[in-house]
């Protein structure tokens, strides 16, 4: 059985992943308005990536037969200074994931929970791979900040980012 400690800690790691998603929409939304189709597709594709993380974590309590339970999203910035703002956002906020992500493989270590560890191992390395990401756009904007054409080329670019459906969810459902 889940230890409650950690079944609260899931709910809230939910809303937090839920949050992410609504942080990524509002970044896909302000990247649209400012005429970056390409930076717009890039984040609508974390703000999907974010909701499968939600469900992953869903999907995890419902089968430790432990309650998801939905809490309120709180409100997020609807608009940015520049793309390279958006990027340093992201890898700042990908940051604090990352630690969230740590405290609940932390409890689960306590509880002595090996499932749930096995479990947390793919979002541990997951965060790898976001914070990599982020850094990899800042350093891709930087490159090309003041020249419109290597703006436009870099958009283009990320016009052609595709969703796939994270492991965890393409296996189980
Ligand atoms: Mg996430």
């Amino acid at each position: 059985m889940i230890s409650k400690n950690l079944h609260d800690a899931i709910n809230a790691q939910i809303n937090a992943e839920l949050w992410s998603a609504y942080l990524y929409l509002a970044m896909s939304l302000d990247a649209e308005s400012k005429g970056y189709k390409g930076v717009a597709n890039w984040f609508y594709i974390q703000f999907q990536e974010e909701q499968a993380h939600a469900r992953i974590f869903m999907n995890y309590l419902n089968s430790r037969d432990a309650k998801v339970e939905l809490l309120p999203i709180e409100s997020v910035p609807s608009t940015w200074n520049s793309v390279l703002d958006m990027y340093k956002h992201t890898l700042e906020h990908e940051k604090k994931v990352t630690s969230l992500i740590n405290n609940l493989a932390a409890i689960a270590n306590e509880d002595r929970d090996f499932a749930s560890i096995n479990r947390l191992v793919w979002f541990i390395d997951e965060q790898v791979e976001e914070e990599e990401s982020a850094r990899e756009m800042i350093a891709s904007f930087e490159a090309v900040e003041d020249n419109k054409y290597g703006m436009y080329m870099l958009d283009k670019e990320l016009a052609t980012r595709v969703y796939n459906v994270p492991s965890p969810l393409a296996t189980a459902e």
